[in-house]
């Protein structure tokens, strides 16, 4: 099947009796972005911002990573790139941002990966400024920790996105750029730090 063959509603299931609602294999809930975003911005006043982006990183890359893996058991995609492309697909079905992808490159054998698209209407963005004026910095943590852990599964190897614009700094829109660790500069620290144990797994 085509990535955009992919439909969400047609396979999640209701289930009245258990009160567990799934998504093949995962079990899923629904909660309203606005307890979401107070949940971060609790997080952020207890703990401060570097935890709270750390933690919401983590959130986001795991949420991916097991999308990812659900996605390639229990779909024949036609092709690797259809597998790939799948993601930004789910991403938009689950409601937290709609997702387009732009540029795709990849070479396996020499460790190349890039990955570009623009998110339009991303619930964390506009989370962040319900509470916020713009930031300097870009505020789609979890976003941008999905699209990590969905790649880095995929390619098998770290590889990191982290967004070029944000609405949530001032942009009209927000875009995502990913490749690997070593190719970004100084602004991947944060990053690897928050991805370091998933990463470390992947060499074992
Ligand atoms: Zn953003």
């Amino acid at each position: 099947m085509k990535a955009t063959d992919f439909n969400l509603s047609t396979d999640l299931k209701f289930d009245l009796e258990s009160g567990i609602t799934s998504f093949k294999d995962s079990r899923l809930v629904m909660f309203d972005t606005n307890a979401m975003g107070l949940l971060r911005e609790k997080l952020l006043n207890e703990i401060g911002y570097d935890k709270a982006r750390k933690i919401f990183l983590q959130f986001g890359f795991q949420n991916g990573y097991a999308d990812f893996l659900q996605m390639k058991t229990a779909y024949n995609f036609d092709s690797e790139q259809d597998l790939l492309a799948s993601g930004p697909v789910i991403h938009t079905y689950e409601g937290i941002v709609r997702a387009t992808p732009r540029e795709f490159f990849m070479n396996r054998e020499k460790g190349e990966f890039y990955f570009t698209g623009v998110w339009t209407n991303s619930y964390e963005a506009e989370q962040y400024l319900f509470y916020h004026e713009p930031s300097r910095e870009p505020v789609c943590w979890s976003l941008v920790g999905y699209a990590s852990g969905w790649a880095t599964a995929f390619f098998g190897k770290p590889l990191v996105a982290i967004e070029p614009l944000c609405v949530g700094k001032g942009d009209d829109h927000c875009e995502w750029k990913i490749q690997p660790p070593h190719i970004w500069g100084d602004e991947v620290k944060p990053y690897l730090e928050a991805y370091e144990e998933f990463f470390n797994k992947l060499k074992k």
